[in-house]
């Protein structure tokens, strides 16, 4: 189950999901997502990870073909009272220690019943958990989780569904029926002081943009916003044409990589909404306007960035804002 919410962590929904063939399933977080999928001419089914929040909500999923997950009463209350022409996909999700979303472990068998007896409901109800700390392998915590779950869905044949991309890398006991990858389908990886490559994972964004200037500043000349930032002796500036309005990270610190040409260069002074300014020394890569800048893609782990930024990777790649254009190879 190919997850896709939030644009396709920045990469582009409709696009991406035209290319995940070898998916059996598209999981998005809101009705809007996967209305937009349809919208696309994508036909594979389609799950809903936050479920619908209105019984108005429901002829909608049943004319597109939208699976909803159940996690707590007003939902499957909505559902038992609804007059549906047919029944409607379910996942039951259980909260096996995420404490976010779900019900708990002593409502499942009341839950599953009644999701059983319910016409609105497709016989097959389905069961899906949501690991909190899968990232984390020295904690203890995701084996309680799956502990958990397998005791509650032991006598359950339908199927299991417990893995986001932690879980998948990390966790094999818990790869269940269904994974639900979200990150690692874009190359990157959740686990921490990792990249995709520790994985064999390829990374699919590659952000560039171009050099806009190159000048000359002499020493302690305070550059950019708030004068952050000053050189000791004289330097060469590159301008770069990127900035928080296109969703690059504000508080990337001083010495955040780019490439340019293969070669690293650190980012210096305040990220603004449009430039960043890099210190490139006496410029002996020769570096001109026009030149690409790479601020992350495949030689440029977003891992990478994410870390200077002190944030995570999905923050920065759904973070790419409308005014970035896409191409796609
Ligand atoms: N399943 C659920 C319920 C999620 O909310 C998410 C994303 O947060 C995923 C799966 C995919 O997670 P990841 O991107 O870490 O693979």
């Amino acid at each position: 189950m190919a997850v896709l919410k939030a644009n396709a962590y920045g990469h582009g929904l409709v696009t991406i999901a035209q290319h995940l063939n070898d998916a059996d399933a598209f999981a998005v977080a809101r009705i809007d997502e996967a209305l937009a999928l349809r919208a696309g001419g994508l036909t594979k089914p389609i799950v809903l990870l936050e479920g619908f929040f209105d019984e108005a909500d429901l002829p909608i999923l049943l004319a597109n073909n939208f699976q909803t997950i159940i996690h707590d009463e007003n939902q499957l209350a909505a559902l038992e009272n609804a007059q549906l022409e047919a029944p409607i996909n379910c996942w039951l999700k259980i909260n096996t220690g995420m404490h976010r979303l779900g019900i708990a472990p002593e409502q499942f068998d009341e839950f599953y019943n009644r999701l059983q007896k319910t016409a609105n409901a497709n016989n097959t109800v389905n069961l899906m958990t949501h690991f909190s700390c899968a990232d984390d392998v020295d904690s203890s915590k995701t084996m309680q989780q799956i502990a958990l779950f397998n005791r509650l869905a032991e006598n359950v044949e339908q199927a299991h569904c417990l893995s986001n991309s932690a879980g998948i890398l990390a966790w094999p006991s818990g790869h269940g029926d269904w994974v639900r990858p979200g990150l690692m389908l874009y190359g990157v990886s959740p686990m921490a002081n990792t990249t995709g490559k520790t994985y064999q994972l390829e990374p699919v964004m590659r952000l560039t943009t171009k050099v806009i200037a190159v000048r000359n500043v002499a020493a302690h000349e305070a550059v950019g916003y708030s004068g952050r930032w000053q050189s000791d002796k004289p330097t060469q500036l590159a301008v770069v044409a990127m900035g928080y309005g296109d969703g690059y990270p504000r508080h990337a610190r001083a010495g955040t990589p780019v490439i340019i040409n293969k070669q690293r260069y650190g980012i210096v002074g305040s990220v603004a909404m449009d430039m960043i300014t890099l210190d490139i020394g006496n410029n002996t890569h020769n570096i001109k306007v026009g030149d690409e800048v790479t601020m992350w893609g495949p030689e440029l782990p977003v891992e990478e960035i994410a870390q200077c930024a002190d944030t995570i990777p999905y923050e920065l790649l759904c973070n790419i804002t409308p005014r970035v254009s896409y191409q796609y190879q």
